[in-house]
């Protein structure tokens, strides 16, 4: 009697598990959280052949509410499925920004590795050219600071003497390699993401790092190559060029003896000839990324401190914010103070594409204030907002034993980098806009009071003065 009470619980649970992986898969939010409210144990369920996790589902397929209430729920965010990828690694190698976002939040690990390829993260998403998953890797390392892109590109000589942030845990998830050797920035220029490798090279990719023979995957261009091989072997001019103006070597061998330009002929890159042939006579001047977001920290920063999503009850008599008209202001941009709910703001760098334009003076990574077109480099909190509770969920999550093997459709990943970098090759195109990630206009979805609410009503005064830059 005993032992068949355990088998039907064990029978009910791994059914009401697939049904809640079910749920997770097909965006069902009201579901996953009926299900999770009558047992919440199931957060920590996974299918057995693949182990993974419903958190799995959701991250590679997008919906980014569920991910939160996955995590709000217990379960283990750094998961990993067989393959060791975790719901981060999924969400960067479909370009899900907005999961991505809400894991980094949850302060997920950046660095986990894929056990068939020993790439993180940040791999997955310059592989397929996902540039706001990459800014949004990064958000813990990029200082919100103006004199962050003259740092990196070594113009300002007394500035990082006076700002200083870790420019070695910056560059350590940059230029992660994974097996074999390759970087973010190889998988990005060799799949012609350029908008990528602009942004790689602006957070410090490494141009001159090497593949190496590691014996356990098939290297089609040779152990010893640096991106501009990768890049040669891609096929688009314009990552050729980013990286050639960037400092990389022309003549460098790889290790069967083959210049990026003998790469570029054997894989039949016509086009590539006269950029590979001879360093261009002028040095070319490189704009700064447009993906680059200097705001990014700052926000993220406050909204782990005091939540991001709708208060619980929001306070009658405090205006909300203009943009979304729901939630009460909790930040304000530093330089206009215009003020904007967490959300909103966190929506804004995420987005928003920096001006890159010569004429303005704004500093590079900058985000124009949707109101005033202020630079904005940083939030500040308001004061009067309230601390959150600490989110419940545990380190240590052990996996409910499933005794029912289903199977699922959703492409959960691939079996290596380079394998699916190879399969993903496409003909030299000299204009790379293929980012699927469409940005959605800020300003157009403004309503129309918004002259009333958007001046500055005394900001100043409630602001805090912590200024939030790299941790000390
Ligand atoms: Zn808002
Ligand atoms: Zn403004």
């Amino acid at each position: 009697m005993g032992l068949i009470s355990i088998m039907g619980d064990s029978l009910g649970c791994s059914a009401t598990g697939e049904r809640l992986v079910s749920a997770a898969r097909d965006g069902d939010f009201q579901e996953a959280k009926a299900l999770l409210e009558y047992n919440p144990r199931l957060a920590k369920y996974s299918t057995f052949g693949v182990r993974n996790s419903p958190l799995h589902y959701s991250a590679a397929r997008g919906h980014h509410e569920i991910v939160a209430l996955l995590i709000e729920s217990g379960v283990d965010m750094n998961l990993r499925n067989y393959r060791g990828q975790t719901a981060l690694m999924q969400a960067c190698l479909h370009g899900h920004w907005k999961v991505v976002q809400t894991l980094i939040l949850f302060k997920a690990n950046i660095n986990k590795k894929d056990y068939l390829s020993g790439g993180t993260a940040i791999h997955f998403a310059a592989q397929n050219g996902h540039s706001r998953c990459v800014r949004l890797l990064v958000a813990d390392h990029v200082p919100s600071i103006s004199e962050f892109w003259n740092i990196k590109s070594k113009k300002g000589k007394d500035v990082s003497a006076s700002y200083s942030f870790d420019e070695v845990a910056l560059s350590r998830v940059v230029n992660k390699k994974a097996d074999g050797g390759i970087t973010a920035l190889h998988l990005a220029a060799l799949n012609g993401h350029a908008e990528c490798v602009q942004l790689l090279l602006d957070l410090g990719a490494s141009i001159s790092d090497v593949t190496v023979q590691d014996g356990s995957t098939i290297d089609l261009i040779g152990a010893g190559s640096t991106s501009l091989h990768y890049a040669a072997c891609g096929g688009n001019a314009v990552c050729c060029q980013l990286l050639i103006a960037s400092g990389a070597s022309l003549i460098a061998k790889n290790a069967n003896g083959l210049t990026p330009l003998m790469v570029a002929r054997s894989w039949h890159r016509n086009g590539l000839e006269g950029i590979l042939s001879k360093q261009p006579e002028t040095r070319t001047n490189v704009l700064p990324s447009p993906y680059l977001s200097l705001p990014l920290m700052s926000i993220v920063k406050i909204a782990r401190e005091c939540g991001w999503r709708r208060p619980p009850q929001s306070p009658s008599g405090v205006e909300p914010c203009v943009i979304c008209l729901e939630m009460k202001c909790m930040v304000a941009a530093e330089g206009c103070d215009h003020e904007f709910c967490t959300m909103c703001a966190l929506y804004l760098c995420s987005t928003s594409t920096s001006s890159n334009s010569t004429s303005t003076r704004a500093p590079p990574g900058s985000i124009p204030c949707p109101f005033c077109r202020h630079p904005i480099i940083s939030f500040s909190r308001l004061t009067t907002t309230n601390s959150i509770k600490l989110l419940p969920w545990t380190k240590n999550s052990s996996s409910l034993a499933p005794t029912v093997r289903l199977n699922h459709s959703v492409d959960l990943g691939c079996t290596s980098l380079r394998s699916v970098s190879f399969r993903k090759l496409k003909a030299p195109s000299i204009c790379n806009n293929s980012d699927s990630e469409t940005a959605p206009c800020l300003v157009s979805c403004l309503r129309p009071n918004l002259q009333r609410s958007a001046s500055n009503r005394g900001s100043v005064s409630r602001r805090s003065s912590s200024r939030f830059t790299s941790s000390p």
